[in-house]
């Protein structure tokens, strides 16, 4: 755990408001707002989170802000520039493909993690996860969409049990949605409607090699979904002019 990663009080169950906080929001706090606005494609790749702002919006210290913006650069979800700021980060398309990489590594060693520890209530809290998800889909809200289909794989490393891989699920999560919001071509999706749910009976029925493959069958739609060539910058000039 990074030593800026701090636990909020026990007492400290209430949500902070950005109008009157009634204290002053924590590491943990501020950091999970802004890891629910990069899921929910609200804070965009590319935007600057200038410390006196964020200072303001979460009424804390300056400093406050900078030990959440050094956490996030060191999950390189912010990019930090001397003089300029920080910035959400802009994953390059050799950077996405490495996320989709030790996503591929990291998901079956946490699927292999759940069936050894599962129980009936974790199925459970899967099922009315997948549900939050098929809701959002039927009100078409895109943005509640986006973020529960990432926080189903989050949720899945949590019920695993294994901490580390849990956080590291999160930063892949991050980093995929800022992905998708770069190189989401127009057919792209989060992640199918269907497939979080055949994951899930899957585990339910312990098939480890079913709930695998169909993981990695999963993030190959997802990662096949967007547009990752690398022109180097280069913009299709003569594309563009076309019309
Ligand atoms: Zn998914």
């Amino acid at each position: 755990m990074p030593a800026t990663a701090r636990k909020s009080a026990p007492s400290a169950k209430r949500t902070p408001s950005p109008e009157r906080p009634e204290r002053d929001a924590t590491v943990d706090e501020i950091y999970e707002r802004i890891y629910v606005a990069i899921l929910e494609h609200r804070l965009q790749p590319g935007i600057k989170l200038g410390e006196e702002k964020m200072a303001e919006i979460f009424g804390v210290s300056r400093a406050r802000i900078r030990e959440v913006l050094a956490r996030l650069a060191h999950e390189q979800i912010v990019e930090l520039y001397p003089q300029r700021g920080a910035y959400v980060a802009k994953p390059t398309p050799e950077q996405a493909r490495d996320v989709f990489e030790a996503r591929r590594l990291i998901e079956p060693a946490v699927l292999k993690r759940l069936i050894d520890t599962v129980t009936a209530d974790k199925i459970n809290r899967l099922r009315q996860h997948a549900e939050l998800e098929a809701d959002a889909r039927r009100r078409n809200d895109k943005r509640a969409v986006i973020r529960l289909s990432g926080e189903f794989h989050t949720l899945v490393a949590e019920l695993a049990g294994n901490s580390s891989l849990a956080r590291s699920m999160r930063e892949l999560c991050m980093l995929t949605c800022l992905t998708i919001f770069l190189y989401d071509a127009p057919t792209a999706q989060s992640c199918r409607h269907d497939e979080h749910s055949l994951i899930i009976d899957a585990l339910a029925k312990k098939d480890r090699a079913r709930a695998e493959k169909l993981m990695l069958d999963h993030l190959d739609h997802i990662e096949g979904s967007l547009q990752l060539e690398d022109n180097g910058g280069e913009a299709d000039l003569v594309e563009i002019f076309r019309a």
